[in-house]
């Protein structure tokens, strides 16, 4: 199916994508496409994309048709002491990786369509919500559920694709779709790396020459409690302090969190004999950047480290 979305942008920079911005018409486009029986995809980004979103956005095509790429920098999900004002914002470039990733469609709606005067319903999880980075950014996570679910809400999609990048939304999410019944199934894929091991993010643009070396200490850091783990070590506390001296041996580096947590519940444990997480969180210079790996017996990449516990 081809939509017949109102074209924005001028002459001179054309969309190469269709780009849906109203609610109304994005709303009509995905009944359409389920009216046909259509498996519906749906790929939430905040855009300034990289081949993290685009491994999303490929999963999904191999999934589902038609493939929607939602592009929406949510103002509820930032603190007022962050980098809402400066996120990246590169819209055109994004249309066009989108048209070649070959996505049918891209919602990009204003905030005032998202939301508009006088709104004032939430969603939250609560428990998980409060946990490591929604200790450290307050309210950010009840911004992200409540803009996921409107999304959801608005497409209906028969899947929808996140990030094991951000370990803890996806997991949110993931909760969020089982208590509210919805009929969206979340997909989680892994995490995508440069070749020295970095996550890609958006925010990596901020990082300057000596911060971008710096930041391979997330992932130097990762691959040392593997290497413990896969020698025998089982004891979190140990993981945890030997995590601490490899970040803090980095001059640019200041920890936020490095911890073990059960997969499930996030709560920290004691010994790995579950399916758990390594979760860091660390400073390099000003940008906060996220890294993880998942401990557990299914192995859906070779980002996972597998355990018969
Ligand atoms: P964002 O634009 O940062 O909100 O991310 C949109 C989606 O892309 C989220 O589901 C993220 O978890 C996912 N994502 C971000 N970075 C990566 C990455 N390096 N690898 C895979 N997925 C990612």
């Amino acid at each position: 199916m081809r939509y017949s979305g109102r074209r924005v942008g001028s002459s001179r920079h054309p969309c190469p994508v269709d780009t849906i911005r109203t609610i109304a018409w994005m709303k009509e486009q995905a009944r359409q496409a389920r009216a046909e029986s259509r498996i519906v995809g749906l790929v939430p980004t905040m855009g300034a994309l990289h081949a993290g979103h685009l491994s999303l956005i490929e999963r999904a095509r191999r999934e589902c048709s038609p493939v929607i790429a939602s592009i929406f920098i949510n103002p509820k999900q930032f603190g007022p002491n962050e980098d809402f004002s400066k996120y990246p914002r590169t819209f055109q470039s994004d249309s066009e990786k989108l048209r070649h990733a070959g996505v049918d469609a891209l919602f990009a709606p204003e905030p005032s369509e998202i939301y508009p005067n006088g709104f004032s319903t939430y969603v939250n999880v609560d428990g998980l919500s409060d946990k490591l980075e929604g200790r450290s950014r307050p309210g950010h996570f009840r911004g992200v559920t409540t803009v996921v679910m409107k999304l959801l809400q608005i497409v209906q999609p028969n899947f929808a694709y996140f990030g094991r990048k951000d370990a803890q939304q996806s997991r949110l999410i993931t909760q969020m779709a089982r208590d509210l019944n919805l009929d969206t199934e979340i997909v989680v894929c892994p995490p995508v790396r440069e070749p020295d091991g970095l996550a890609l993010s958006s925010r990596n643009v901020y990082l300057n020459a000596d911060e971008r070396k710096a930041a391979t200490v997330l992932y130097r850091a990762l691959e040392a409690a593997k290497n413990e783990l896969a020698a025998g070590v089982r004891d979190a506390l140990q993981l945890q302090s030997s995590l601490r001296r490899k970040l803090d041996s980095e001059r640019l580096a200041r920890v936020d969190y490095a911890e073990v947590v059960d997969a499930e519940t996030f709560e920290p444990v004691v010994r790995v004999n579950k399916p758990c997480l390594v979760l860091l969180a660390v400073f390099i210079g000003k940008t906060r950047l996220i890294d993880n790996f998942y401990i557990g017996p299914k192995s859906s990449s070779s980002e996972e480290l597998v355990f018969h516990f």
